[in-house]
């Protein structure tokens, strides 16, 4: 336990000139948690092209071997940064390796590239964030007794009360922070297990879900480590009967949010029924073995091996929302994505399948 988070830190009011600060992220070799580090810049940022490229050494990240260690980091947004403040911004980067091709763990550069095919068609997305809160030590969900279970799920969804709602000052906390930094967070609800909460955001189009997503899941774990509490993106954190944790994953196409949208709903349904295989695969960082925890056609959640949907549905892989149903014009939900997955390769899938006929 680092004994100092949640203390006021007196420097921090220090001016620091004409310099910002500028933290640098980008995914690991694990595809699924986010690394960075800070360099300070001359002048306040107005634009992307003015952020210099950098480096890392991939040998620290599972990105490479020591003897060619450097992988090249490249911004692709930036944004204010709710921490340091000011001018200080957080940039979202991508990498490559040595010989300047897109790094293998980099699924945005292919997913950017199939955005801008179909960019006519205004594809958006908004995705809904579920994760768990854990204590300091990573072991023991944030509230729960320590030896033993809080009383079984009922009470706790869209909770209100000390007995019933775990770690709301983070919550708020992060909240706030993605409206300041410029994160497209739509909302937020107490979920079904004590101490799981979501998070939606959108809707976004095109490349921006994957990196307003992502700076979103920074911002939450830099706010939890304030208050000594670890963020956990496990699909599947507690096993029985506890809910699992999810990136549903809502879609439109601008041919879908007008009058007569229903068809071209209809119409993506029944090609995403055609590639369930190949979606399961993009929709953890462990092509489905983590979603095997998770989509076992109970909580809420369809099967992991049999595509089905349907209006209303939270037992459906897809589920067209009663609303979309009744004007016959919207979008659709996509209830698979576990809540670990990389929205760079879940949106590149959806493209591929709903605009692209891959
Ligand atoms: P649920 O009822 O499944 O819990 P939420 O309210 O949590 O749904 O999330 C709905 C998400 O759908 C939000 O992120 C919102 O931004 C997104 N959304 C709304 N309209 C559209 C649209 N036309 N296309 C894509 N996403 C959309
Ligand atoms: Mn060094
Ligand atoms: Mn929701
Ligand atoms: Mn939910
Ligand atoms: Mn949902």
């Amino acid at each position: 336990m680092d004994g100092l988070n949640g203390q006021k830190n007196p420097f921090l009011d220090l001016p620091q000139g004409d310099y910002i600060q500028a933290y640098y992220m980008w995914i690991d070799g694990s595809c699924q948690a986010l690394r960075g580090k800070t360099r300070t810049l001359a002048k306040k940022i107005s634009s992307v092209a003015e952020l210099p490229e950098w480096n890392f050494d991939g040998s620290s990240t599972e990105q490479s071997t020591g003897a060619n260690s450097d992988v090249t980091i490249k911004p692709v947004a930036f944004f204010k940064d709710p921490f340091r403040r000011g001018d200080n911004i957080l940039v979202m980067c991508d990498t490559y390796a040595p010989d300047d091709s897109p790094h293998v763990t980099n699924a945005r550069y292919e997913c950017n590239k199939n955005m801008e095919i179909c960019k006519d068609q205004k594809p958006w997305f908004g995705i809904e964030q579920e994760y768990t809160l854990f204590d300091y030590t990573g072991k023991n969900p944030y509230g729960w007794p320590a030896n033993g279970y809080p009383g079984p799920q009922g009470p706790y969804y869209c909770g209100v009360g000390a007995d019933r709602v775990k770690g709301r000052k983070i919550v708020e906390g992060h909240y706030r922070a993605c409206l300041y930094a410029g994160v497209k967070i739509a909302g937020s609800n107490g979920e079904v297990m004590p101490s799981q909460w979501e998070y939606q955001v959108g809707p976004c189009e095109g490349i921006d879900m994957g990196d307003h997503l992502w700076v979103s899941r920074y911002i939450l774990g830099r706010v939890a480590e304030e208050f000594n509490v670890v963020v956990s993106f496990d699909p599947k954190p507690i096993p029985g009967d506890w809910n699992g944790a999810g990136c549903h994953t809502n879609i439109s196409t601008l041919a879908m949010r007008e009058a007569g949208g229903m068809e071209h709903i209809l119409k993506a349904i029944e090609a995403f029924s055609k590639k369930h295989t190949e979606h399961i695969e993009a929709y953890d960082p462990s092509k489905g073995a983590d979603n095997a925890r998770r989509l076992t056609g109970l909580h809420e959640t369809a099967s992991i091996d049999k595509f089905t949907y349907g209006v209303a549905h939270r037992g459906a892989s897809i589920r067209i929302p009663r609303q979309c149903d009744k004007d016959g014009y919207g979008y659709f939900e996509d209830r698979r994505p576990a809540s670990n997955c990389d929205p760079y390769t879940v949106t590149n899938r959806i493209v591929k399948t709903m605009c692209l006929g891959q």
